[in-house]
């Protein structure tokens, strides 16, 4: 019999196929004695499930390639530690058979791990997935980890790390269902980098049983179980039609009635701009520079090399907008030589604009690499500061990039709430806002947008948020001036409309999203946009926000 299950959508499309389980069950063998003389012959086997294991990472690590492999070397390293191995050796010699004892030797080293200080306790689950593998592979069971199939599967996991999906196989796997997670997060990001439909956080995924059927609606967030014959027509039926839809719908972003919403991409460098342009972005809204400095994090790359990077991506939209974001170091993004390594709480710590205005040399270098890279250029070229608190933040950032002889348009990053709550006085200094919504988020609920826990608070919807953006782009409008999106909350095509409806004047998102916004952005009109946001407004929650708008838009 079909039944619905509801999660939160983060990647569109329908995907229909049998659920194949991330393999992640922790074995634990049974603790029976073997006789003396067994005890070379389980030596033996334990260290060759050790060695296959260790291979096995390698050749996955090669595979993979870049920041993967590093994790996956790590891994195999892990598995051929000479004094797990002795520990093994010992624990078979008095009685262990080959997979009790590693099971029992991984333990006490994972303890040792676990009280060892919080960058090695961050090592236990990678080395708790090496355990899992190599008593897998002694008690011949299916490893770990992605599902081993030669057939089309959607797969359900808990939640997928890093190193979990390096070696998915786009062509087999069809969609994404996991228990944990958030639109941020890892999966969600993931997903929508593939193009496959996901649905996150849907309670109950782990229990769908291997081999069922479902139907996975990336757009809505449902997944139906055991789907009849006329649901699975039905859903295929509508996502035909949205693609239609969608490549129908094509140039400048804007609403039913012509109001026009410039549709910008996001992107991490020159790889991220040919899917810019396919997907008809009309520029860049954040330019997110520090992954170019996240290479070698000892030292700031020379100009040159920053002077190349920005060019490429300038070039790129020649008659078009493209908004450069000056690094944001710390929290999240720690950099060695930049960020200090001894604050309690680095999200409120020196990150952002802090770091740069407290090395001037890193900021100086990097405005002076824009204005090279835009000499000649006809590219409307702006400039943004991460993590500007309050008025006087703004004027040190505008005064160097004057300093540095730019051309450009200088703004200012909302993603502090004081810096909402103040929008006016700031846009005394800089000429253009815009709205970071995943930091404004997690400022305005004090909840760290990296702790699943609190992902709840991360809803882009919650009307608290929508107040700070409509403050923020309301005193843009007072000063005459623009104020755009650039967090994840403009890659939702409702919310988008919403946030249009608040008076935002830009939207920038990964590039996969474009089409959708653009095509929802086109059903509305601007007053339908104003009615959505004012009831989403009127709410008290995510969840009633969207409901509210959804209402409106859908004429009820
Ligand atoms: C944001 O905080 O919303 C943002 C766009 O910046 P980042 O996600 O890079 O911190
Ligand atoms: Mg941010």
């Amino acid at each position: 019999m079909e039944t619905t299950l509801r999660g939160v959508g983060v990647s569109h499309g329908v995907a229909i196929g049998e659920v194949r389980h991330m393999g992640t069950a922790v074995l634990e063998p049974p603790a029976k004695q073997i006789a003396p003389e067994e005890a070379e012959r389980e030596q033996g086997r334990a260290r060759q499930a050790v060695d296959a294991v260790a291979a096995d990472l390698m050749a996955r690590g090669n595979l993979a390639g870049g920041e993967a492999q590093a994790v996956l070397e790590a891994q195999a390293m892990m598995a051929q530690d000479p004094e797990l191995m002795a520990d093994v050796d010992r624990r078979i010699a008095v009685g262990s058979t080959a997979e009790r004892a590693v099971y029992d030797a991984f333990a006490a080293y994972r303890e040792l791990l676990a009280n060892a200080g919080e960058y090695l306790a961050g090592r236990v689950a990678d080395l708790d997935d090496v355990r899992n593998r190599i008593v897998a592979r002694l008690l011949g069971v299916p490893m770990p980890g992605v599902p081993d199939s030669d057939e089309p599967y959607v797969l359900v996991a808990r939640d997928l790390a890093p190193a979990d999906t390096a070696l998915l196989d786009p062509t087999l796997v069809l969609g994404f269902v996991t228990e944990e997670g958030g639109p941020t997060s890892h999966s969600a990001i993931l997903a929508r980098a593939l193009g496959v439909p996901a649905v996150v956080a849907l309670p109950g995924a782990g229990e769908l049983a291997e081999g069922t059927v479902i139907a996975v609606d990336g757009s809505t967030g449902e997944v139906f179980v055991d789907p009849t014959e006329d649901k699975k027509a039905q859903l295929e039926a509508s996502a035909a039609e949205r693609k239609a839809a969608l490549s129908a719908s094509t140039g400048p972003g804007a609403t039913a009635d012509g109001h026009k919403v410039p549709l910008l991409a996001n992107v991490g460098g020159p790889a991220d701009v040919p899917a810019a342009v396919e997907a008809g972005a009309e520029g860049v809204g954040l330019f997110r520079t520090e992954f170019l400095f996240l290479d070698d994090s000892t030292k700031a790359p020379s100009e040159e090399k920053q002077v190349t990077a920005y060019r490429q991506v300038l070039e790129a939209f020649p008659e078009g907008r493209v908004v450069v974001r000056v690094l944001d170091a710390g929290a999240d993004k720690p950099l060695d030589f930049l960020t200090p390594s001894d604050e309690p709480n680095p999200a409120l710590g020196v990150r952002g604009l802090r770091t740069l205005l407290d090395h001037p040399d890193v900021l100086s270098t990097q405005l002076s690499a824009l204005a090279k890279a835009a000499e000649g250029l006809p590219v409307h070229l702006e400039v943004m500061a991460p993590m500007v608190a309050d008025r006087a933040d703004a004027k040190a950032f505008a005064d160097a990039c004057r300093a540095a002889g730019l051309r450009a348009k200088f703004g200012a990053m909302v993603e502090i709430p004081s810096a909402a709550l103040r929008a006016r006085s700031i846009l005394q200094e800089v000429e253009f806002l815009s709205l970071g919504t995943n930091d404004l988020a997690q400022y305005t609920f004090a909840a760290d947008r990296q702790v699943g826990a609190v992902s709840r608070l991360q809803d882009p919807w919650q009307p608290a948020l929508l107040d700070l953006v409509a403050l923020s782009a309301e005193a843009a409008k007072a000063e005459g001036k623009s104020c755009g999106v650039c967090g994840e909350a403009a890659a939702d095509p409702l919310l988008a409309c919403v946030l249009t409806g608040l008076g935002v004047t830009s939207l920038s998102m990964g590039s996969a999203s474009i089409p959708y916004v653009r095509a929802t952005l086109a059903k509305y009109t601007l007053a339908q946009c104003e009615r959505a946001a004012a009831a989403a407004r009127a709410t008290d929650s995510a969840e009633d926000a969207r409901a509210a708008a959804q209402a409106v838009f859908s004429g009820e």
